[in-house]
């Protein structure tokens, strides 16, 4: 879909994408122009965070909110939680723009929606604009409580892509594990610096890059006996694993070709540019770990708060590693249908999200 395409025909779009709801949100005195997208709340209460952008006209804004939310519904059915999916975006002229009563603003809509829709954190909004929201409304995940064991989800999705990457390492290499592997990261954030840990302590032999240079630096400073390259150098560097942490579209026409790995899985959303290039990538023999199911820790460890007692961190660490588990059912999904392994995770969901609108005939008055 395109944002200017969809111009005057939103509810075409929304037929055609199998939306549930479109809200638009409007607060003068605050700034606020939003638009709350809900995909599907089959499974549950919709979850995803409120992303602040500078977009170029709101159509674009639309498509965005509709895109992600739909992304937010695979990824929660995929990690096998019972929320739907959801998305926010908040439309701003300049990345700056943004304040307290902005975000209060949206928090009062969201709350408006009465428990339908639980927000979190997305590009634009932090964990101190999730406590503004959280003044209006109590349906805001992922806010950091030291009090409940509560840390920032970061963490959780390193440790889901090491679940998912030792699932890739079972199918692909004759000893099944990562110890001696070279794995090839790309990006040393928030995600990748606690990959590179986990990845040390199970022997695997790292190399990694970085555009920022105080990252890196600061990486070498904590672990030793980690190789570094250039940032174009990484696509091509000899290795086991490539794990892209960093950027979306980075498996494409361009840097395929260049890849020597036997398996891509790493944290970034959207690795893949377009389709085609899944396809590409199983045809060169390469496994690739759908990225929506193996960076869903972060998201697992926000939904814990939706247990009873609220949230649990031994409880929510163990739902995370069942991504080990989803990764080995999406290989197995794409071995029975004879697809590639993106393919096989909206197999995997759709299959999901049929048999449970079939359980939830049963007992429903009217
Ligand atoms: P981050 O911004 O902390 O880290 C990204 C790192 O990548 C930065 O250090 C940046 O300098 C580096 N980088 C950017 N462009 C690069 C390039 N061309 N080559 C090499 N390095 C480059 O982000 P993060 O929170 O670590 O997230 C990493 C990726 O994982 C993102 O795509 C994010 O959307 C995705 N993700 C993150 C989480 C989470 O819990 N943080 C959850 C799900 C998905």
């Amino acid at each position: 879909m395109g944002g200017r395409e969809m111009k005057g025909k939103i509810f075409e779009y929304i037929e055609k994408y199998g939306h549930e709801e479109l809200v638009f949100c409007h607060d003068k005195e605050a700034g606020l122009k939003a638009i709350i997208a809900i995909y599907d709340t089959t499974l549950g209460p919709a979850g995803g965070g409120t992303r602040r952008w500078v977009y170029e006209n709101e159509w674009d804004a639309i498509e965005d909110a509709m895109r992600l939310s739909r992304s937010m519904t695979y990824k929660y059915a995929a990690a096998g939680l019972n929320l739907g999916g959801v998305k926010a975006v908040i439309m701003v002229d300049d990345y700056d723009q943004k304040s307290e009563s902005m975000y209060r603003s949206l928090g009062r809509f969201v709350n408006s929606l009465n428990g339908r829709f639980f927000t979190g954190e997305d590009v634009g909004t932090d964990a101190r604009d999730l406590e503004y929201m959280a003044m209006e409304t109590p349906h805001v995940l992922g806010i950091p409580d030291p009090r409940i064991g509560k840390t920032e989800c970061s963490p959780k999705t390193a440790f889901g892509v090491f679940q998912g990457m030792k699932a890739c390492a079972e199918e692909v290499f004759p000893d099944k594990s990562l110890r001696d592997k070279i794995v090839a990261i790309q990006g040393t954030g928030n995600v990748g610096q606690y990959l590179i840990g986990e990845l040390l302590k199970e022997g695997a032999k790292l190399i990694v890059t970085d555009i920022s240079v105080e990252r890196l630096k600061s990486v070498l400073n904590k672990y030793k006996g980690i190789e570094t390259v250039g940032a174009e150098e990484i696509y091509s560097v000899k290795c086991d694993i490539f794990a892209p942490c960093a950027l979306g579209a980075i498996l494409n026409d361009d840097t395929i070709p260049r890849l020597k790995c036997k398996i891509v899985a790493g944290s970034a959303n959207n690795q893949l540019k377009e389709e085609r290039h899944g396809d590409l990538l199983h045809k060169m023999g390469i496994l690739f770990a759908p990225d929506y199911v193996i960076n869903a820790g972060g998201a697992v460890d926000d939904a814990d708060s939706f247990e009873k007692g609220g949230y649990n961190y031994e409880r929510a660490i163990k739902k995370v590693a069942r991504i080990y588990d989803n990764i080995r059912k999406v290989i197995s999904i794409a071995k029975r249908e004879g697809v590639p392994t993106y393919k096989a995770a909206d197999v995997m969901v759709e299959e999901r999200l049929e048999r449970i609108r079939k359980i939830k005939r049963i007992g429903k008055s009217g």
